[in-house]
């Protein structure tokens, strides 16, 4: 527990994953706010308890949840709040929060097609439960109001809604104006780059997002804002802003780079590139090391270095 300012606590959280902590900050304003709710796990629910009695709260005083983005380390304890009013987060969060039948099915087809367009062989299905399962590791609920690009946060209308896609198409961070105090989820974090997931189109049959443009552009807006200090969803708070998010750009093209080298010595599959940028960590996560591969292979397409061919239902690259 680390109080920010009086009405700002970040409370820090374990989660089971890779990522270690998370945090989730509470708000006191004209409501009572938790912005992130953990990841679904006793260890998170005793740790989340213990440090709201630390500064003198229970779960029932939280009236609001106000999540950054959907995915299971930020939502799992959505459902340990008796007397919460108002669930508010980026539309497409309800999608997993309510668990949207035909968009689970969608999502699953997607990915099913994903894999075998991308080359990835067969051994490495297990990893698609992963990507489709999402009903034990994450908190259950639904939206009581969406927020937008613009919006203000309801209760504390000193906190502005950006949108930053990328690491997630649900992703968004709060921005206060007066001060340049962020915070920034997923989206700025100062020890990691957040992987560009991959997710399935939110209709059926559109072409998929390309979260590594969308990172890209989110970090450029943030460029223009001003911010002064981050309050991330995980590490330290920090507030060299610019370099950290010129230094994501910068490694980010030093990576294109070598991808395009790659595809000058002749065509490959997604899957293939994912090998040769990976080597060690590849087998073990198929699908961020994947995610991460073809963010920069839609990079490369962007810029017009690189395209593609469709052959017997997979994906070649080729350099220009
Ligand atoms: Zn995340």
């Amino acid at each position: 527990m680390n109080i920010v300012e009086e009405n700002i606590i970040q409370l820090t959280l374990p989660t089971p994953y890779e990522v270690g902590d998370v945090h989730a900050y509470l708000i006191k304003g004209d409501m009572l706010t938790l912005i992130d709710a953990g990841a679904k796990t006793k260890e998170a629910r005793e740790s989340l308890f213990y440090q709201l009695k630390e500064v003198g709260y229970r779960p029932i005083d939280i009236e609001q949840i106000v999540l950054t983005h959907h995915h299971p380390d930020h939502v799992g304890l959505l459902g340990e709040f008796p007397r919460l009013k108002h669930i508010v987060a980026h539309k497409a969060v309800d999608l997993w929060l309510t668990r949207d039948p035909s968009f689970l099915m969608q999502n699953e087809r997607f990915f099913n097609t994903f894999f075998i367009q991308n080359g990835i062989p067969e051994k490495f299905n297990y990893a698609l439960s992963e990507l489709t399962n999402y009903i034990e590791v994450t908190g259950e609920g639904s939206l009581t109001a969406i927020l937008a690009e613009e919006d203000t946060l309801p209760g504390h209308p000193e906190w502005r809604v950006i949108e930053t896609k990328g690491h997630a198409q649900s992703h968004l961070s709060f921005f206060r104006e007066s001060d340049g105090l962020f915070i920034g989820g997923d989206h700025l974090i100062k020890h990691i780059s957040p992987n560009p997931i991959i997710e399935a189109p939110m209709e059926e049959g559109r072409a998929r997002p390309r979260p590594m443009l969308q990172y890209r552009n989110s970090l450029k807006k943030c460029l223009t804002l001003g911010l002064t200090t981050v309050l991330p969803g995980h590490g330290e708070i920090f507030s060299e802003v610019d370099e950290v998010i010129a230094k994501r750009l910068f490694s980010q093209e030093k990576r294109a780079e070598k991808v395009f080298q790659l595809l000058k010595s002749g065509p490959r599959t997604p899957y293939e590139i994912c090998t040769q940028l990976f080597p060690k960590h590849y087998e073990k996560q198929i699908n961020l090391t994947m995610f991460e591969s073809i963010g920069q292979l839609d990079y490369l397409n962007h810029m017009n270095l690189i395209d593609y061919s469709l052959e017997d239902g997979i994906i070649n690259y080729y350099a220009k």
